[in-house]
């Protein structure tokens, strides 16, 4: 069996954990906090469950993948697995340390891979021993979902690591997109300043959120409108993300809506907090 270590139990991690374990990898599940462990496993059973009620996996099947999950505190539980994927907070310093701490644990068979959405692969890589082996994996929020991967490619990532997580990751049942190491990858480049666009718009009286939201919906096939999707985001994960294209690629076409500053000041996240473009009950 193909082992895999997921560093970080949250939203993402669980949902990556879930993935693989369902395509068959023994999964060692990483966090620092007991209760994200805890939570992050009730995740993976629920979003199991649904599958099952749907029809599209089996119960047996089901079973099977939770079976296949372990979890553990530390690090140390990685050593020996073919893939770690880190899906930790978004923070540069906690990254460099896990790589840090992974590099000197993990053997040369081991590939290490960040989730991160906003923190150059490079720049981690340069806290490693072995910057060829460093790689990114940017899976979508819900990751059983959603069927895109974009693989980053650092300066030093080598082509024997490349190659091997366009394999795993076609492998998972997704599709694995190639994108060279720059701010924001290809996704958050070309999302975020749309959605800073559209909340211009609002700002500037264009257009109420609502006849935004239908404009992209119905004039552009778009599933959900940008301000919707920001609210689902999370308005300071929109934040942050514009602020790194602004100050990463010195260009002012990324500066964030000061409407937007605004909101995340007063607290109106969106969706997290019941209040954003929308309100939520
Ligand atoms: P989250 O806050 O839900 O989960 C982060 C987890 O990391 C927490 O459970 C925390 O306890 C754990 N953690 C913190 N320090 C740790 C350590 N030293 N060792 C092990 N675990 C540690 O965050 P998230 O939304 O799941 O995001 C995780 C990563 O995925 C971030 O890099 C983020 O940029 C990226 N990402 C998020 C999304 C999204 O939509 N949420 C989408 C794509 C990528």
């Amino acid at each position: 069996m193909n082992r895999v270590a997921v560093v970080g139990a949250g939203t993402m991690g669980n949902g990556i954990a879930h993935v693989f374990a369902q395509y068959g990898w023994g999964v060692r599940l990483i966090d620092v906090s007991a209760e994200a462990l805890e939570s992050g496993l009730a995740a993976i059973q629920r979003n199991l469950a649904r599958q099952v009620k749907k029809g599209t996996l089996t119960e047996a099947a089901a079973a099977g993948s939770v079976a296949r999950i372990e979890t553990a505190g530390s690090l140390d539980a990685a050593v020996g697995v073919e893939l770690v994927v880190e899906a930790a907070s978004e923070r540069p310093d906690l990254k460099f340390q896990i790589f840090r701490d992974l590099a000197a644990a993990c053997g040369e068979e081991t590939i290490l891979a960040s989730n991160t959405s906003s923190i150059s692969i490079t720049a981690i890589a340069g806290h490693t021993t072995c910057p060829d082996r460093v790689i990114g994996m940017h899976f979508m929020n819900p990751v059983p979902v959603m069927k895109l991967v974009e693989v980053i490619r650092g300066h030093h990532t080598s082509n024997a690591t490349m190659d091997r997580v366009m394999a795993i990751t076609t492998a998972l049942d997704k599709t694995p997109v190639e994108v060279n190491d720059y701010p924001g990858f290809v996704a958050n480049r070309v999302l975020l300043p749309m959605i800073n666009e559209a909340i211009y718009c609002v700002m500037e009286g264009v257009a109420t959120p609502e006849a935004v939201d239908t404009v992209m919906k119905l004039g552009l096939a778009h599933p959900m409108g940008p301000l919707a999707l920001a609210d689902l985001i999370g308005l300071d994960v929109c934040l942050s993300i514009l602020t790194v294209l602004q100050k990463e690629l010195g260009d002012d076409k990324y500066r964030p809506c000061p409407l937007l500053r605004r909101m995340v000041a007063a607290g109106d996240l969106g969706r997290k907090t019941g209040r954003g473009f929308y309100s939520y009950g």
